[in-house]
C-alpha cells in the first residue's frame, strides 16, 4: 500500500491513457480481431498525401512528387476495376456488433462504461433491451430494435457517381512505404505547391460528386483541408465556408490565401461564423457536414485540447446529438435533388452510422424531407490499393488505419435529398 500523493513512482493517468482505455473497452468488441492492428496503427505515425495546388505551377509539382516515388491515387483509381458487392466480403450484421457491445459492457463497474452507454448507446438503442440481451430472442429482433424505428427503414440505393474529379491530383507513397514529404514550398506564383493531409480526407470530397458551377456549403469547414480539396476540383461556382470558431476560421482564411491567393479570380468564396445547427434554407447543390467528433487519433497522441479530459465528459457525451443536429441542418440546406456528405474521423459506431439513422428518424418525424443513402462501396473499391475499408458499416464507408496504409479513421456517408 502507498499514499498516492507521496508515491514518487505513481504516474497520473493522462488524457491519452484515458482515451486508449476507453477505446480498448468499446472498440475491441466492435472490431474484434481487427482491433490490435487498428490500435497499433492509431498509435503510430499517421500517413499523409500531397494534394497538388492547381493554382500554382502544377507541372513542376507533379514531377517533383513523382521523383520522390509517389503516385497519383486518383489516376490509379481511374484505372482500377470497381468491385461489385458480390465480389466483396458481405457487410457484417449490425446485430452481431450491437450484441457484442452489450455483452462486453453489461456488468462492468467502470465509470467509463457508464459514460460510453450515455454517449454511444442511449441516443440510439432502447436502453431496456440493451441491458437484457438474454431476453432478446433472435438476432434480427435486436437489429430491428437498434436501428429501425417501427416500419420505417432508411433506404440504401446504388451510387450515382460515374466519374472521379478530373483535376484533383493526390500523391501518396506506396502501401507499406512510410516515406514523408518535405514541407511545401512557395513557387514563383507566390502560392504553395502542395498541401499535406490525410489522404482519406479526399474521399468525402469525391463523394460530393461536384459538377461544373455548383454551389457548395462546407458547414464545419475549419481548418480547411477539405475546403481546399473542393477548390482543387476547379468545378465550383460558390462555396460558403462556415465554422463556429472564429480562430479556426481565421486559420482557414490564411491557409487559403497561401494556396489560392486572390479568391475572386477563381470562384466566389464566402466565410461565415455561425452555429451550423441554424442553417436551414435549401440554397445549396452540395453540402459537406464534416462534424466535430472523438478525433480518435488526436486524443491518443496529444494532451492538448483532449476530449478525454475528465472535465469534458458532457461535451463528449453530447457529440452524437450535436452531430445529428448538424447533419439535419446540412440536409435542410441542400436543395431537393442535391447531396449531402457526412464525415467524421472516428471509429465510433454511434457517431457514424448511428447519426445517419438518428437524422433520418428526426426528419421523418419533424419534416416532409425524404432522403436516401447512396452506396459508396463500389466507387471506393477503386481505392483499395490505397485504403483499407471496414466491411461492417451499414450506411457509410469507413477507412480503417492499418500499418501499411496508415490513413483514417474516416467515415463517409453520401445522402441524397429527394424532397
Ligand atoms: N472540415 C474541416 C477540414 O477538413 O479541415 C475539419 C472540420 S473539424 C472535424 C470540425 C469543425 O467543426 C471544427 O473546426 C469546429 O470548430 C467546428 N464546429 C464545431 N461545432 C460547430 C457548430 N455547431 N457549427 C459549425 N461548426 C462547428
Amino acid at each position: 500500500r502507498y499514499k498516492k500523493k507521496w508515491a514518487t513512482h505513481f504516474k497520473e493517468k493522462t488524457h491519452c491513457d484515458r482515451a486508449l482505455e476507453y477505446f480498448d473497452v468499446f472498440y475491441k468488441p466492435l472490431y474484434g480481431k481487427l482491433w490490435p492492428s487498428i490500435r497499433i496503427s492509431l498509435l503510430s505515425n499517421h500517413k499523409y498525401c500531397a494534394l497538388v495546388n492547381n493554382f500554382s505551377f502544377v507541372e513542376n509539382t507533379t514531377k517533383f512528387l513523382e521523383k520522390l516515388g509517389c503516385h497519383d491515387i486518383i489516376q490509379r483509381a481511374k484505372t482500377t476495376e470497381p468491385l461489385l458487392h458480390e465480389d466483396s466480403v458481405e457487410r457484417s450484421k449490425i446485430s452481431d456488433i450491437s450484441e457484442s457491445i452489450v455483452e462486453n459492457t453489461v456488468g462492468s463497474d467502470d465509470s467509463d462504461v457508464e459514460d460510453h452507454n450515455r454517449t454511444n448507446l442511449t441516443a440510439f438503442l432502447p436502453v431496456k433491451k440493451v441491458y437484457s440481451s438474454k431476453q432478446l430472442q433472435k438476432k434480427e429482433e435486436l437489429e430491428q430494435s437498434v436501428y429501425m424505428p417501427q416500419n420505417i427503414a432508411l433506404k440504401v440505393v446504388p451510387c450515382s457517381i460515374s466519374a472521379l474529379p478530373e483535376h484533383l491530383k493526390v500523391y501518396c507513397f506506396k502501401r507499406g512505404n512510410t516515406g514523408t514529404f518535405p514541407s511545401p514550398k512557395i513557387h514563383k506564383t507566390g502560392l504553395l505547391d502542395y498541401f499535406l493531409l490525410d489522404a482519406a480526407s479526399i474521399l468525402p470530397v469525391i463523394a460530393l460528386d461536384l459538377q461544373c458551377k455548383e454551389t457548395v456549403l462546407d458547414l464545419c469547414a475549419a481548418p480547411g483541408g477539405k475546403t481546399l480539396a473542393i477548390s482543387q476540383t476547379l468545378l465550383i461556382k460558390d462555396i460558403v465556408c462556415n465554422d463556429i470558431s472564429y480562430s479556426r476560421l481565421s486559420r482557414l482564411k490564411n491557409m487559403l490565401r497561401f494556396y489560392i491567393g486572390d479568391f475572386e479570380n477563381n470562384f466566389s468564396l464566402e466565410f461565415s461564423k455561425n452555429n451550423g445547427c441554424h442553417f436551414n434554407e435549401p440554397f445549396f447543390d452540395k453540402v459537406l457536414v464534416d462534424v466535430p467528433c472523438n478525433t480518435d487519433r488526436h486524443v491518443l497522441l496529444s494532451e492538448d485540447n483532449n476530449l478525454f479530459k475528465p472535465g469534458r465528459i458532457d461535451e463528449r457525451v453530447s457529440l452524437p446529438e450535436q452531430q445529428r443536429n448538424l447533419l439535419v441542418s446540412g440536409i435542410k440546406s441542400c436543395r431537393p435533388g442535391g447531396s449531402v456528405v457526412y464525415s467524421t474521423c472516428t471509429l465510433s459506431f454511434a457517431q457514424n452510422d448511428g447519426v445517419i439513422q438518428s437524422a433520418y428518424d428526426y426528419l421523418m418525424q419533424n419534416s416532409n424531407i425524404d432522403i436516401v443513402v447512396e452506396d459508396l462501396q463500389p466507387l471506393f473499391s477503386c481505392f483499395r490499393d490505397t485504403f483499407s475499408f471496414y466491411r461492417g458499416t451499414r450506411f457509410g464507408e469507413l477507412v480503417l488505419p492499418s500499418l501499411s496504409s496508415n490513413f483514417g479513421p474516416m467515415y463517409i456517408c453520401k445522402i441524397k435529398r429527394l424532397s
